[in-house]
């Protein structure tokens, strides 16, 4: 079985993360969401953390994320992808 839509990179899943855990991401992009979530350990552990963030705080902003913490992350994906090899 082939799915209907384009497979959401990680980058895309860090922005919407915070749409995700308010719910208000339209249902095809959280289709996306979950099946990336399906088979991307490192964005299980972000939306982990993130939602921690956001039990925390009973908020959530892009501010709620040091963004030293988050360049270490999307950094982290980077490398992560040149070891995988392919792309541009
Ligand atoms: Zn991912």
């Amino acid at each position: 079985m082939t799915p209907a839509v384009p497979d959401l990179s990680c980058r895309e899943l860090v922005e919407l993360v915070t749409d995700y855990l308010e719910a208000s991401l339209p249902v095809d992009e959280r289709t996306r969401f979950e099946l990336h979530l399906t088979y991307c350990e490192f964005c299980r552990t972000y939306l982990a953390q993130m939602r921690q963030v956001l039990e925390s705080a009973g908020e959530l902003t892009e501010e709620s994320l040091a963004p030293e913490a988050r360049d270490a992350l999307l950094a982290t994906f980077r490398d992560w992808k040149k070891g995988s090899g392919g792309g541009s």
